[in-house]
């Protein structure tokens, strides 16, 4: 039978923001009810090696820093939930989401931490050899090619700065667009070009990742989009930025989104245009969409959220009986 859940803070999504805002929000006695949704962790349940999460000194496993956030959560207060909303109603406070349990949660603030999910080629080898050779985050994962090749894949903002960022790391760096011309911003361009370590290769389309299962990746596959010839680029590591994709469907017509489809927020803060409403993480921030970002920007969104319901709780107080 569908339940009905209360709290004083409910927060959708598990990665990095939505846990650090269940610490904090169950520190300040809000007793926060987090739906975890479809991957449970988020982001970091699908990375191996982290080494840039502070407070570690050793790699550490994605996975299993996601389950001692989850851990901390719940030792503080937090009601962890196996749902996936699909609806929710923000008309004020309290905000009702529905789950695909059938039950519903009730919570006075809403915090949306449901993060986004990077684009993916599809083609054949990337999964196969995803943690193996093919990333889509250099600044999380470029340090392991440290004198090797490499390539980045797209040609935006980020796979322009990301071919920048590796430049860091590798001495040999390409950059492989399926057009003949870039869309980053131009003083990323002049960058990139002026840069002795990065070439770029253009009108390229990704066909496929090669490499031997057990050893990792060794080569990208092309096919030329003007001519339609193959050829194998041999490469250590291979990085994808054709984008992100934020998981905002919930709140089309509920919030404003900006041309990415991310959440709008007040700058400098969490805070949605609905009072007592808050987004964190990587639905509102496709700029830094770093653990260590996301989780600063949860604990924001809880310590707004208080600050919201003691003023809420306040006027209740001093309200005058009819
Ligand atoms: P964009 O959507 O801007 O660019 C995606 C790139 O990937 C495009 O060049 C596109 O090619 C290419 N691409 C998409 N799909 C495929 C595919 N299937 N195969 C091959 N190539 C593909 O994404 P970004 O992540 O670069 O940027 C997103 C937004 O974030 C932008 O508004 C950007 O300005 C912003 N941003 C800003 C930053 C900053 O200010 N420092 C840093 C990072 C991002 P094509 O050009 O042919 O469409």
């Amino acid at each position: 039978m569908a339940t009905t859940h209360k709290t004083r803070m409910l927060i959708i999504g598990s990665g990095p923001a939505g846990l650090s805002a269940a610490i904090y929000g169950a520190r300040a006695g809000m007793e926060p009810i987090v739906v975890q949704g479809l991957q449970p962790g988020g982001q970091l349940t699908i990375t191996t090696d982290v080494e840039n999460y502070p407070g570690f000194r050793d790699v550490i496993q994605g996975p299993w820093l996601m389950q001692e956030m989850q851990a901390q959560a719940e030792h503080v207060g937090t009601r962890m939930m196996w749902d996936t909303i699909l609806d929710v109603t923000m008309d004020g406070s309290p905000f009702r989401a529905t789950g695909d349990s059938g039950d519903i949660y009730e919570g006075d603030v809403l915090v949306i931490a449901t993060g986004a999910q990077a684009k993916w080629l599809g083609v054949a080898g990337e999964q196969e050899f995803s943690g193996k050779g093919v990333s889509a985050c250099a600044t999380c994962d470029g340090f392991f090619y440290r004198g090797k090749k490499v390539v980045v894949i797209g040609g935006g903002n980020t796979a322009v700065e990301e071919a920048l960022y590796l430049t860091n790391h590798s001495p040999d760096v390409t950059l492989i667009h399926r057009r003949d011309s870039l869309r980053a911003e131009r003083i990323l361009q002049e960058r990139l070009f002026a840069h002795p370590n990065v070439k770029v290769l253009w009108n390229q389309k990704v066909d496929s990742f090669v490499g031997e299962v057990g050893k990792g990746l060794t080569g990208v596959k092309l096919v030329d989009t003007v001519t339609g010839a193959e050829s194998v680029v041999d490469t250590d590591g291979a990085f994808v930025a054709i984008g992100h994709a934020p998981a905002t469907e919930l709140f089309k017509d509920k919030l404003e989104l900006d041309d990415g489809g991310y959440i709008v927020v007040e700058p400098g803060t969490p805070k949605t245009a609905i009072p007592g409403v808050f987004a964190c993480g990587d639905v509102m921030d496709q700029i830094y969409r770093q653990a260590v970002t996301a989780a600063g920007t949860g604990c924001m969104a809880a310590l707004d959220a208080e600050r919201f319901l003691a003023e809420m709780e306040f006027k209740a107080s001093q309200a005058v009986p009819a």
